[in-house]
């Protein structure tokens, strides 16, 4: 078991245990939580309850096995090493608003969606709460730069590993450790209906994204298979739903893939099927992965999109992409580091 995985109150049963007074358990987690790297750091704790710390929860920290830092607009992106030697990306981009950590939920993805590094080589294993939220504090340490934003849209899909991401936005929320406030980070997903709804009944004031990435089922069910599971209606439906639940407007992803959807016809489509929904569209050039045929759409498309979208009534940016000199999308420096490293050892 990790500590870092613990909520302050679990954490201060352990406590309890252990024979230690209560205060000590909140030292611990405040430490924990500031990314320290060893018990050693912990300086206003007695020397032999560090040691016995050390001995029965070893901290393992994730080890930098790439930083990538672009010189156009400082993006920085981590390949993580973790204890069990998998690998996984976090992305570190400076905004107006707030510096903003881009993290991965699971090593690998098994949602399958054609046009995505991430999914290549399928779902390895999910991540633990602290894997999580160690990607955030060691970002923060090793950059110097304090994280006032999240964004769940790294490796993975953080809907398929539901217990732990919630645990993990309970611990980076908790006023004794990272403090950042739900309304500081935005989870995205695929559209996984059944946990769209469970997310809805939790009430959290965080930014729910959805990947939509087509006006119609059948330019769906073709680059993205979880629209066979959960088809756009059923899912636009649980958008509706997690809307009145929550109040909190629902932002969608779409990347715009030259001539699979981006036509005039696709956005007229789509404005169509988004009557009565409070939305925002976020239009994402495709970055292009080696593996796939697809490729991005041209300028003038995705602006012509997007004043269709707008003239329709619904607000649409084209989101600016950041680190397009370092690989800095969606599981490609994963995917670069391992082909080399498997070709290295056969
Ligand atoms: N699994 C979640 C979050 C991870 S991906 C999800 O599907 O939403 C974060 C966003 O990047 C998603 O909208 C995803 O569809 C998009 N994405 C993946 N590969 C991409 C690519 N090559 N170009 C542009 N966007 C991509």
């Amino acid at each position: 078991m990790n500590l870092k995985s613990l909520t302050l109150p679990e954490l201060a049963d352990i406590f309890k245990e252990l024979g230690q007074p209560a205060f000590r358990a909140k030292q611990v987690y405040t430490w924990l939580h500031k990314g320290v790297r060893s018990y050693e750091q912990m300086t206003n704790l007695p020397k032999e309850l560090r040691e016995l710390l050390e001995r029965q929860y070893p901290i393992c920290p994730p080890e930098a096995v790439r930083r990538q830092e672009s010189r156009r607009d400082g993006t920085i992106k981590y390949l993580w090493r973790l204890s069990d030697g998998n690998c996984v990306e976090t992305v570190l981009m400076r905004y107006h608003y707030g510096n903003t950590v881009c993290i991965s939920t699971e090593v690998g993805c098994r949602m399958g969606c054609a046009f995505c590094a991430s999914t290549l080589g399928g779902l390895v294993r999910r991540l633990e709460p602290q894997e999580m939220l160690d990607q955030v504090l060691f970002t923060q340490v090793d950059s110097g730069l304090p994280v006032s934003h999240i964004v769940l849209m790294g490796i993975g899909e953080p809907l398929d590993n539901f217990d732990n991401v919630l645990r993990f936005l309970e611990l980076v929320n908790s006023p004794e450790g990272m403090n950042i406030s739900m309304r500081h980070i935005s989870l995205s997903t695929c559209g996984l209906v059944p946990k769209i709804d469970a997310l809805a009944e939790r009430k959290l004031q965080l930014t729910l994204s959805v990947s939509l990435h087509a006006p119609n089922d059948e330019i769906r069910n073709r680059i993205m298979p979880v629209n066979k599971a959960y088809p756009m209606e059923q899912l636009l439906e649980a958008c509706r739903r997690y809307y009145q639940a929550t109040s909190r407007r629902i932002s969608f992803e779409y990347a715009m893939i030259r001539g699979v959807n981006d036509s005039q016809d696709n956005a007229r489509e789509l404005l169509e099927r988004m009557k009565g929904l409070p939305a925002h569209f976020n239009l994402i050039p495709l970055n292009h992965v080696e593996e796939s045929p697809l490729q991005p759409s041209t300028r003038g498309a995705v602006a012509a999109f997007q004043k269709t979208l707008e003239d329709g009534g619904i607000p649409a940016t084209v989101r600016r992409t950041l680190g397009g000199d370092i690989d800095a999308s969606c599981g490609q420096l994963r995917r670069n580091y391992t082909r080399q490293t498997e070709k290295r050892e056969p």
